[in-house]
């Protein structure tokens, strides 16, 4: 399902993927998890005891809730099924017999005749694996297509536990460093790349800057990024979003560079107070 003529991806798509697809609950059961339990809409798998996880797939429903109420995406209103291998040797070899034409990565979402699926390994970054994973899933859930740099740029952003997504994602120290030699983050440039291969670290941290510059900046950027979604849910092909951006909020660019420059902490606390 990737189109690139219209720089869009709608997931990680094979379709060699199709027989794989048929009789989900029957391919588990063969493969020998040792756990399956539902946490609406993921319904997990686990070589392992799923207890060790069971607070961050309690974590992951909470996760569609986030996207609602900061995104307004809709419920995925269909199961997204997660694999999660006991370590990345069980993971590697399932990704070999099943997976064969997908490049390797630590984790991954794929969709494939409707089906989102999820596949990770036991570490210690599969929290953020996970959140990362199925941030993609809920998206596509429910998006016939998400840009790819917009796709990769809300999974860094809910990637990080939600009371660190705002301060603490690594990526706003090394934007902020980028700046002081003035190397700045270009919408249009990002909304060029068409093929995942494309993204690099660069990529990712310039796509997770623009999301959190419409989530926590100006409220109209926000509402902006709400109905080009709500656009795509809908069937209408939205015009490029740093356009609209731009008419909405001339100089968004600048303004990108000053919500970067200017994010603090207590900023935003006493805007409670
Ligand atoms: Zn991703």
């Amino acid at each position: 399902m990737l189109v690139p003529k219209h720089r869009f991806v709608a997931a990680l798509v094979l379709g060699l993927l199709t027989a794989h697809a048929v009789g989900l609950a029957r391919d588990c059961r063969a493969a020998g998890w040792v756990n399956t339990r539902q946490f609406p809409p993921f319904d997990v798998w686990t070589e392992f005891p799923l207890t060790e996880v069971q607070d961050l797939l309690a974590e992951l429903a909470q996760l569609q809730q986030d996207l609602h109420r900061d995104l307004g995406v809709p419920g995925a209103g269909q199961w997204v099924a997660v694999h999660l291998f006991r370590d990345k040797y069980s993971y590697a070899r399932y990704l070999r017999q099943h997976l064969a034409h997908v490049p390797y990565r630590r984790a991954l979402y794929v969709k494939s005749q409707g089906q989102g699926r999820v596949y990770a390994y036991r570490s210690r970054e599969l929290p953020t694996d996970l959140r990362h994973e199925c941030t993609h899933a809920l998206l596509h859930a429910v998006l016939p297509v998400v840009p790819l740099w917009l796709d990769e740029g809300l999974a860094e952003y809910y990637e990080m536990p939600a009371a660190k997504r705002s301060f603490d994602n690594p990526h706003l120290r090394t934007l902020r460093w980028n700046l002081i030699f003035g190397s700045a983050p270009q919408l249009e440039s990002l909304e060029k790349l068409g093929d995942i291969s494309e993204m690099k670290q660069a990529e990712y941290r310039n796509s997770w800057a623009w999301v959190h510059f419409m989530l926590h900046g100006p409220e109209a950027a926000r509402q902006e990024l709400v109905r080009y979604l709500w656009e795509i849910a809908s069937g209408t092909p939205p015009a490029a979003l740093s356009q609209r951006l731009e008419q909405r909020l001339p100089g968004t660019r600048q303004r990108l560079l000053a919500h970067l420059k200017g994010w603090k902490r207590e900023s935003w606390l006493s805007a409670f107070r």
